[in-house]
């Protein structure tokens, strides 16, 4: 359920409707947008709780909200959102393009990735230094220390980190190195740790499950939202179909679906979407000529000998390639207004 408020409601009017809904173990989550203030009401609504709040001062309309997902909706907030990491703008029509190695192998590794992906313009740097891996044999990551050489990459070239965290317990040690907390797609679900990462007050990236809706998603985006944290974005990085020859299936069309959806910046992650290097560019340019507000891709100094996902991962030359293609395409999609 949303409370629409009048254009000329005043503070005293939208106290009065959180003590009414607090009395009734609710919630009520603000949203003061450009034209008009959205109370989103949160927890078990009942019928008569609409007419309730429409007799109450400054109230325009109780619409009922019909989807499950409330907070990450385009109708509890029609504009999109967006917010800064460091000097770089996410949403809003700013593009970002997050590159680096898909683990955090050694120092010179990091720094020589920051370097070329800063150099080909990129403005984010990834890099994992917890990896969760299908099997526990394989290389699980360099932890701490991987997150200290992200932070002196981050100290040489200036590119704020986006790295993944996969435990409640590291939350508040990652989030003394990393500017974004990534929740991979295996934790997509992981609810204690969305609800740890929304009181962080970090910027989150939630990427999507492989065997997960868009209901799903935007559910589990809520757990973040309704946290209180409002820096959050999505990631597509496919999904899990028949087909095998690649690694999974990109979902191109949850760029624009998702948009329509929901007011949460989308990011496409092509090299998990595909999972094969030579797939990587074309795939990216097709997610960015469908609306995505930017990319995640994987790249490495020596893809051969990568410990993880070098099948997948591009190295400089490549990367150079696909940025400048890029710009190109954003170029040439720029001026058309996007989708009803
Ligand atoms: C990654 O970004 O390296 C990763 C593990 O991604 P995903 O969670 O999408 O598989
Ligand atoms: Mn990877």
């Amino acid at each position: 359920m949303m409370v629409i408020m009048q254009v000329n409601s005043r503070d005293e009017d939208i106290q009065a409707i959180q003590e009414h809904l607090h009395k009734r173990g609710l919630e009520g989550q603000i949203n003061r947008g450009v034209e008009r203030t959205v109370i989103g009401v949160l927890g078990n609504t009942y019928p008569e709780l609409r007419d309730e709040l429409e007799l109450l001062p400054g109230v325009r309309e109780v619409v009922p909200i019909s989807r499950p997902y409330k907070l990450s909706s385009r109708e509890f907030q029609p504009e999109s959102t967006t917010f800064k990491v460091g000097p770089v703008t996410i949403g809003g029509g700013e593009f970002v393009i997050m590159a680096g190695p898909c683990s955090v192998e050694s120092e010179q590794q990091v720094m020589d990735t920051a370097r070329a992906v800063k150099e080909a313009g990129g403005n984010i740097l990834r890099g994992g230094a917890f990896k969760p891996r299908s099997s526990p044999y394989s290389f699980r990551g360099l932890g701490e220390e991987g997150l200290k050489y992200l932070a002196n990459a981050k100290d040489e070239t200036g590119l704020p980190i986006i790295t993944e965290v996969m435990d409640t317990r590291d939350v508040e040690m990652v989030s003394r190195y990393a500017d974004i907390l990534q929740i991979g797609a295996r934790n997509m679900q992981n609810f204690t740790l969305l609800d740890e990462v929304g009181r962080s007050g970090k910027p989150v990236m939630l990427k999507r499950s492989f065997a997960a809706t868009y209901e799903d998603w935007l559910l589990a985006a809520e757990y973040v939202l309704s946290a209180g944290n409002k820096q959050l974005m999505l990631c597509e990085r496919g999904i899990r179909t028949f087909e095998t020859y690649t690694r999974n299936t990109m979902d191109i069309a949850a760029m624009p679906a998702i948009k329509r959806l929901s007011h949460l910046p989308i990011i496409a992650d092509p090299s998990h979407g595909t999972g094969k290097w030579y797939l990587v560019t074309p795939v990216a340019l097709a997610a960015v000529a469908a609306g995505a507000d930017g990319l995640q891709v994987e790249v490495h100094p020596n893809p051969d000998m990568a410990l993880s996902d070098g099948a997948q991962s591009l190295n400089f030359e490549n990367f150079k390639r696909l940025t400048t293609l890029v710009m190109a395409v954003r170029k040439a999609t720029e001026q058309v207004p996007s989708a009803p």
